[in-house]
């Protein structure tokens, strides 16, 4: 089984994104179960709703899972492991005050080391221990760091290691006792057995205390892990908040379409031979191993080029942007001159706003009566040469108040394309300006 992890702590993240469609095409193409597993352990950052929008999300998306589960749902489990690992002495209650630790990583930023826990619990007489749990005192529990170093293979990054102070003996059931993410994730992965984890590399760090935990637990079934390389903003940095095109729902807002959001994540740090596909045509040529180890860069004109190409193949623009369906042939001529269903409204919503602009307003206002005083010709060209017959303009002077008249732009679409499609509507349209 694959699975996609989201905290429910804030809107959903691009890469988060690319997190779930990468989660979504190797589970179609090794033909397993997909789950998605809210990560809702710490309810201080849990945000009401958020759960539901990433699954509203995900359904926008296309991508289709197997089920849907809470990971405070199991939080029974997770104690009731964590206890296994005390009685077992390959955990300890640790009693350490928040201030004594603090100091501790105070210390370690002078003496400029990185912090790691001083161990003095790990040891504490029997006498100490019992006369602490006699005293009600506050303790978390840690999970003893290994004695050896622990290896994988990562799918994308190659073989890593890291050593015992790196993994530490870190915190695995908080005081009030719901677990820290590293535990009840590496325990989520055994119950539902997850057989390749597909996440951000911002969690290398996490995997070694994950199999550390799996391996204290006796769990011996090896999962596999693919870190995919992190997404920099335009100027190299690492896409964050601050970035409004990291938030899945800002690009929506935007006007980009979902199939192609999807298709530029899939393209990022990979190279195909073609470049505009979907979702599910990428599972046939998808390759996870094949991802580049380097940082990919978000490029906005690139997404805005591959939303283009996905624009053109939708024939129902009026229903996706609310509009009657007599404009959708106008609004596929205003397409072609767009690259967001955002800017295809904006120049919509255009057409029936007024026209203050001085230049021209003379112009303007004599084709106006000309075009409102007479019946359409069938013909372009023959409505074309009554108006400069009649109102003796050329040239500029005549093109661009009358593309005004129709869509309050001087220039865009070809005139004659504008007059074909607006003929039924055009002189309603005409009188408003
Ligand atoms: N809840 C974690 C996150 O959103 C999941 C990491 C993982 O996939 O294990 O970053």
């Amino acid at each position: 089984m694959l699975r996609f992890a989201p905290s429910p702590t804030g809107d959903m993240h691009i890469g988060n994104l690319r997190v779930a469609i990468f989660n979504y095409i190797v589970a179609k193409q090794k033909g397993e179960k997909y789950l998605i597993r809210i990560e809702d352990t710490d309810k201080q950052r849990n945000i009401e709703g958020k759960d539901k929008e990433i699954l509203e999300i995900l359904n926008l998306f296309g991508i289709e899972y197997d089920e849907v589960v809470y990971q405070s749902n199991n939080f029974h489990l997770h104690r009731e492991m964590a206890n296994k690992l005390l009685k077992e002495k390959k955990a300890f209650a640790c009693f350490c005050s928040e201030e004594d630790i603090k100091f501790e990583r105070e210390k370690a930023k002078i003496e400029k080391r990185p912090y790691r826990y001083s161990g003095k619990c790990e040891y504490l007489d029997e006498k100490t221990l019992r006369k602490y749990i006699a005293e009600n005192k506050e303790y978390v529990v840690r999970i003893k760091k290994p004695e050896n170093n622990i290896k994988f293979n990562d799918l994308i990054k190659g073989e890593m290691e890291f050593s015992p102070f790196e993994v530490d003996s870190f915190i695995i059931l908080r005081a009030d006792k719901t677990p820290t993410y590293n535990f009840a994730c590496a325990i989520d992965d055994m119950i539902y057995d997850i057989s390749l984890v597909i996440r951000g590399e911002d969690h290398l760090s996490n995997t070694p205390k994950q199999i550390h935990i799996r391996k204290l637990l006796g769990y011996d079934k090896e999962i596999e892990y693919a870190h995919l390389p992190i997404i920099l903003n335009e100027e190299g940095k690492k896409m964050s908040k601050r970035d409004n095109a990291s938030s899945v729902k800002w690009l929506l807002n935007e006007g980009f379409l979902p199939e192609a959001i999807a298709n530029y994540l899939i393209l990022l740090g990979n190279s195909f031979e073609k470049e505009i596909f979907t979702l599910e045509e990428a599972i046939d040529f998808f390759d996870l191993t094949k991802i580049s180890k380097a940082p990919a860069k978000f490029d906005i004109e690139k997404l805005k080029f591959i939303n283009k190409e996905h624009l053109k193949k939708i024939n129902n623009l009026s229903k996706i942007l609310g509009v009657n369906e007599i404009y959708e042939d106008l609004l596929k001529i205003l397409r072609d001159e767009s690259s967001t269903l955002k800017e295809i409204k904006e120049k919509f919503d255009k057409i029936f706003q007024r026209s203050g602009d001085e230049e021209f307003k003379n112009e303007r206002d004599i084709l106006k009566e000309e075009i409102l005083n007479s019946e359409l010709e069938e013909n372009y060209d023959d409505f074309k040469k009554r108006l400069m017959k009649n109102t003796s303009l050329k040239g500029k002077k005549l093109f661009m108040p009358l593309r005004e008249l129709l869509i309050n732009e001087k220039h865009g679409p070809e005139i004659k394309d504008l007059y074909d499609t607006m003929k039924p509507y055009l002189k309603e349209i005409i009188k408003r300006r």
